[in-house]
């Protein structure tokens, strides 16, 4: 891999602070300098005139297996949502419908400037998430979706802990660490209490012996909080402590019905959370006490979660919820745009240990990298501008266009495009699939 050089650009090196005119020149798979003026060219050039230039965007919780369910199951609270028809969809998926939707997935996340994504995938087919991710140029964390245990209050139970940690160790000997070091296998039970016992056991000695990510899902919904705590007699935070699954590397999604105890244990073991306001809102599940977790000392990352219940896979929208939907309860200083993408991208950076790699733009970083525009980054003369790159970009709406995403220094949007895929032929196998899916699911009816 050769020198590119993004030219003439407004640098948003991290979200709250350093804003500035320069150039971004990138040697092989890092940034090389930031700088007034490259101090030379580049094999390629990115010409980012009129445009901001930020980091990309690290999304923790997604999952691209659901990606072609979007607006099948709408108006249902998330127990009803994933009961009748998350996981009987899930469950359909072949190795065919499964890649088509992780590549509609990973299109849709570059195409809108995220750069690293962490997914939870479903109990089987996860090479095709890997596949997907190799191909269209992301990084990813990908974690097949552990699930040998029926969870108190739900129908769902995926697979014997036989069959799940052999699959577990095939993925990891395959993937982990594939594509130059982009693709990460994770240890993704479904839920705390999704997987036995016997399976957390097994799964955390490989996240040791491995510093693999453990992601899974936290107190979203109350009465879902409320029976598993009943049965396992302790909290969800408390459960995974006891199970030796809280550190720096635990990605706790949603996080919204959280003790106070659950929060300090949180701060006090390094966990970070993973936090989907807009998911929360659409299955009324509630609203994350992020202000109270960021006071507190928790690490706050930010994902979309999946297709089917947010239903844009866009992480600056994203953004803009997470600044938005505490400012009632808080006041409208309590999370600024500025920190909306610090926790969009830095945050995202600690949660999955990449904190010196990614999430910022500096010399020596991974080149990670979003070139997008607003109206107002076309405007090259007033410094003050310069200090609201944040908010014209949080708060930009339809008017924000991303022209180009590098991914470990390689192009993989240029003009608004796909670099290494065609965004019509990924969209029309995408609809092929989801009709089939939805043909055996009315067939199974
Ligand atoms: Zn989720």
């Amino acid at each position: 891999m050769g020198r590119t050089v993004i030219r003439n650009g407004t640098v948003v090196t991290n979200g709250l602070a350093g804003t500035l005119r320069a150039d971004v020149a990138i040697e092989g798979r890092h940034i090389a300098e930031i700088g007034t003026v490259a101090s030379r060219g580049g094999d390629a050039e990115v010409d980012a005139t009129g445009c901001w230039v930020t980091p990309g965007l690290v999304q923790t919780h997604v999952h691209l297996c659901q990606t072609l369910f979007r607006g099948l199951a709408e108006d249902l609270d998330v127990m009803a949502w994933l009961d009748q028809w998350i996981w009987p969809l899930e469950r359909l998926h072949t190795a065919e419908t499964t890649a088509a939707s992780a590549r509609w997935g990973v299109a849709q996340l570059l195409l809108s400037g995220t750069t690293t994504v962490n997914t939870m995938e479903t109990a089987s087919h996860t090479d095709a998430a890997f596949e997907a991710a190799a191909d269209l140029g992301a990084r990813a964390f990908i974690g097949k979706a552990l699930m040998d245990r029926r969870e108190p209050g739900t129908a769902l139970w995926g697979e014997e802990t036989a069959a799940a940690w052999r699959d577990l160790e095939g993925l990891v000997a395959k993937w982990h660490g594939a594509a130059d070091g982009r693709l990460h296998a994770t240890v993704a039970p479904r839920a705390p209490s999704a997987a036995t016992r016997e399976l957390w056991s097994r799964a955390l000695d490989l996240s040791r012996r491995l510093d693999l990510v453990v992601h899974t899902h936290v107190n979203e919904n109350q009465g879902q909080a409320r029976r598993v705590a009943d049965a396992n007699a302790a909290r969800d935070v408390h459960y995974l402590h006891d199970l030796g699954a809280l550190g720096p590397r635990s990605v706790l999604a949603h996080c919204v019905w959280l003790s106070r105890a659950e929060r300090e244990l949180m701060a006090s073991t390094g966990a970070s959370a993973a936090h989907c306001p807009s998911a929360n809102l659409k299955l009324g599940s509630g609203i994350a006490p992020v202000p109270e977790m960021l006071q507190e000392g928790v690490n706050v990352s930010i994902g979309t979660d999946g297709a089917a219940c947010n239903n844009s896979l866009d992480g600056f929208e994203e953004l803009r919820m997470a600044a938005l939907v505490h400012r009632p309860r808080r006041g409208a200083g309590v999370i600024s745009a500025a920190r909306a993408l610090q926790m969009g991208t830095a945050g995202g950076a600690r949660a999955l240990g990449l904190r010196d790699q990614v999430g910022t733009l500096a010399a020596g970083r991974l080149a990670d990298v979003v070139v997008a525009a607003t109206p107002e980054s076309a405007d090259p003369a007033d410094p003050a501008e310069f200090a609201r790159a944040a908010v014209h970009l949080v708060f930009g709406g339809s008017d924000r266009r991303v022209d180009s995403v590098l991914v470990d220094g390689r192009l993989v949007v240029s003009r608004g495009e796909l670099v290494h895929g065609s965004r019509s032929r990924i969209q029309a196998e995408a609809l092929a699939a989801r009709a089939q899916l939805l043909k055996a699911h009315g067939a199974a009816a």
